[in-house]
């Protein structure tokens, strides 16, 4: 798996992973294409009415909504949760087609947006396939009633949901994805493995079994709130913690608050190997369908 940091400063393999690229067209290697959608905490940045030096920020990286990630497979798009601002980000990135929707719990911050599935609904003219855990599922019956109905009002969501556990699971059309139980202070959350990447957002603690199926990992987009401990998410200390342990090439640190600092200072503030997450950016690597 090789890294194209096009838009990663410092990181420059776009030439060695184009000519790898090549020489694997035929064989079960495919890049896979992440974006970051949103990489805020749950008010996003800025935050209404606040006056800081974060959310007063002239730098674009500073505007931060709430957390999500797409990831792109041949003709295929994924998201992993759909926040509130699910609608704008589908937009900014110009999506036109979405196969499924991974769910990481069952906060608000990253399952408000899900009626707005059904503009895709209305496009392919099939379900949308959801991926999730019971609890995920109880919440989206409650919050959108309306989409589970027997009698249901012309132009509601349609969604089919697949129950997720800890065990892998192939995506139509897409990579098998390994899912990782961590802990949001005492709820459990799913982070995502694909290949050499990881996505785990919204994470205080990993029980050690799981913390195992992320050996190896390339690539890892990773929750860090702020500086001061957090109840239920990681801060820098502990998150740097978790980067010594797996020693990924590549880390981005997401789900910031307004109370970090601004995207200049943070990244200063890091070691060469991590880098504060920022909306819109991309990573892309190569999946080999005999990984997970
Ligand atoms: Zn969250
Ligand atoms: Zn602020």
């Amino acid at each position: 798996m090789y890294f194209k940091g096009s838009v990663v400063p410092g990181l420059f393999f776009a030439n060695f992973f184009e000519d790898k690229l090549l020489t694997n067209t035929m064989g079960k290697d495919r890049q896979i294409d992440v974006t970051v959608l949103g990489s805020g905490t749950s008010q996003g940045v800025p935050v209404i009415g606040c006056q800081c030096e974060v959310c007063q920020s002239k730098n674009p990286k500073d505007k931060r909504l709430r957390s999500s990630i797409m990831f792109s497979y041949g003709k295929e798009n994924f998201v992993v949760d759909t926040g509130p601002d699910f609608r704008q980000q589908m937009l900014r990135e110009d999506v036109r087609s979405l196969r499924a929707v991974l769910y990481t719990h069952s906060h608000k911050d990253h399952i408000a947006g899900m009626d707005d599935v059904r503009s895709f609904n209305f496009l392919e003219k099939r379900d949308m396939e959801l991926y999730c855990n019971t609890d995920v599922e109880e919440a989206l019956k409650r919050e959108f009633y309306y989409a589970f109905e027997a009698n249901k009002y012309p132009g509601v969501p349609n969604v089919n949901i697949n129950l997720i556990d800890t065990e892998p699971f192939q995506l139509p059309d897409g990579p098998r994805v390994l899912p990782i139980l961590v802990y949001h202070y005492k709820m459990p959350v799913f982070g995502f493995r694909i290949g050499d990447f990881a996505y785990l957002t919204d994470v205080k603690s990993i029980p050690q079994k799981e913390f195992e199926k992320l050996r190896g990992v390339k690539y890892l987009i990773l929750d860090c709130l702020r500086e001061r401990p957090h109840l239920s998410h990681l801060n820098v200390e502990e998150a740097l913690d978790i980067v010594d342990a797996l020693s990924p090439e590549q880390t981005y640190l997401t789900h910031i608050s307004h109370l970090f600092d601004t995207h200049e200072n943070i990244e200063e503030k890091l070691p060469k190997s991590v880098s504060p997450a920022y909306d819109g950016l991309k990573l892309s690597f190569v999946y080999n369908s005999d990984e997970n």
